[in-house]
Parts: structure tokens; C-alpha cells; sequence
């Protein structure tokens, strides 16, 4: 079974994927992890992330081994990695130079330790609509921009990041309207995705929602 989960910066997406991967033993694909990887390495070796054809040549030379070895960098997961991966993933042939990357895992997931899943679940922002619209099931999970700076903010404190919800509120509209606004693939559910919106749900809530609809997924696919 794949499954893809596609929405905006701090929605839950990255919460609900892990609960159904380890409740359903499906092999997790973060693909925003990709971009950021591109954008960390551009950073770290001095690149314009700008300009399209160099971050097109970090993009072909990336392996999941060196996206992991990057991930280890503190700036990774920070505003310095979110920033960078959505300049260069507004580019058509960043997109173009890893989709192949991301399609692949599909057709032989693996856990972390190497070992083969029965499937995959994507979370990302078009994994719905260009990585894998064969998916058996597609959510689009969304929160309003408050919620969700809310949410962002609260995780930078948590980690000493020091910062205040104003500027991560501004940085968090500045990203949705630079992934809805750009040509390629921009942030929009697919048409037959489920729509989650956790703004006034709770995370128990809204992974009770998507483990019915798997469950009726599931039922359908063995009749
Ligand atoms: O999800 P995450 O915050 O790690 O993604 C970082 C950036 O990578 C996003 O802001 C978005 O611009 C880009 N991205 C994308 N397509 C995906 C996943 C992430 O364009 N499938």
C-alpha cells in the first residue's frame, strides 16, 4: 500500500505519517528531507541557491546516504534548511533531477535499517499529485497559518531556538506562498485526496479520521 500525505509547513503531516508507518509497518518517506538537502549542501559549499543550474547539479549528485549524513547537521532541520529547500525546490529542474529518487522508493521500500517494507508512506507537498498519484491513498492535511506558526514556534522554544511568533508567523506565510505560488508542482491537495484540517482537531482526532478511511481502503483492495 502507499499512502501520501501532502500539505503545508507544521501541519501534523510529519506526526501522522509516523503513527500510520509504525501502526501499519509501512517504510516513511519525509521527502521534504530531499530539498533540504540540496538547500544545506548549496549553503555549507557557498552556492547561490538561486541559481537554477547549480542547485540542478547538487540535485543529481544527491544519494540517500549523503541526504542522511546532511541530516546530521544542526542547520538541517532549522529555519537556515527550511529556507534553502524552498528556494531551490521552486526549481523545475531540481524537481525534475529528484523525482526519480523519490518515485524509486515506491517500488522497493526499505525501513531505516535496510530492510524491505510492504510499502511507503510519502509526506511531503506533491507526493499526491506528481510522485506517486497511483498512491491507494491520498491526505491533504492543512491548519491555518496561526495554528500552525503556533505550533512552530513552540518547537523552537522547546529546542532554545531563540525567535518570536511574529517572525514565525511572517516566515511561515512567506514559505505557503512561495510553494502554492510557484509554476512547478505547487502545494495543492490532488483531487482525490481526504482533506484534514487540524486546526480545531486534535492529533488523536485525526489519526482516528485517517486510520478509518485505510481501513475502508483496505477492505476495498481485498474484495
Ligand atoms: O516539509 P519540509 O518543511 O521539510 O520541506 C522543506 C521545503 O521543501 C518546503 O518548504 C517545500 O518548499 C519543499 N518541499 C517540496 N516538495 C515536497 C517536500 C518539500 O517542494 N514534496
Amino acid at each position: 500500500m502507499i499512502i501520501t500525505i501532502d500539505g503545508p509547513a507544521a501541519a501534523g503531516k510529519g506526526t501522522l505519517a509516523g503513527t500510520l508507518s509504525r501502526k501499519y509497518n509501512l517504510a516513511y518517506f519525509d521527502t521534504g528531507m530531499v530539498y533540504r538537502a540540496v538547500g544545506l549542501e548549496m549553503v555549507l559549499t557557498r552556492q547561490d541557491v538561486t541559481d537554477e543550474n547549480s542547485a540542478e547539479r547538487v540535485a543529481k549528485d544527491l544519494t540517500f546516504q549523503k541526504m542522511h549524513m546532511l541530516a546530521e547537521n544542526r542547520d538541517f532541520r532549522s529555519d537556515v534548511g527550511g529556507k534553502a529547500a524552498s528556494v531551490v525546490s521552486a526549481h523545475p529542474k531540481v524537481r525534475k533531477a529528484l523525482l526519480k529518487m523519490q518515485q524509486d522508493f515506491s517500488l522497493n521500500p526499505t525501513f531505516a535499517d535496510g530492510t524491505p517494507a510492504a510499502g511507503a508512506i510519502y509526506d511531503g507537498r506533491d507526493t499526491g499529485t506528481v510522485v506517486c498519484p497511483q498512491a491507494d491513498v491520498k491526505f491533504f492535511v492543512t491548519a491555518s497559518p496561526e495554528v500552525r506558526a503556533m505550533r512552530r514556534f513552540k518547537e523552537f522554544q522547546q529546542k532554545g531556538i531563540e525567535t518570536t511568533y511574529e517572525k514565525v508567523l511572517a516566515d511561515m506565510k512567506a514559505r505557503d506562498e512561495r510553494d502554492s505560488q510557484r509554476a512547478a508542482a505547487p502545494l495543492k491537495p490532488a483531487p482525490d485526496a481526504v482533506i484534514l484540517d487540524t486546526s480545531a482537531l486534535s492529533i488523536e482526532e485525526v489519526i482516528k479520521k485517517a486510520e478509518e478511511i485505510i481501513s475502508q481502503k483496505q477492505k476495498s483492495l481485498e474484495k
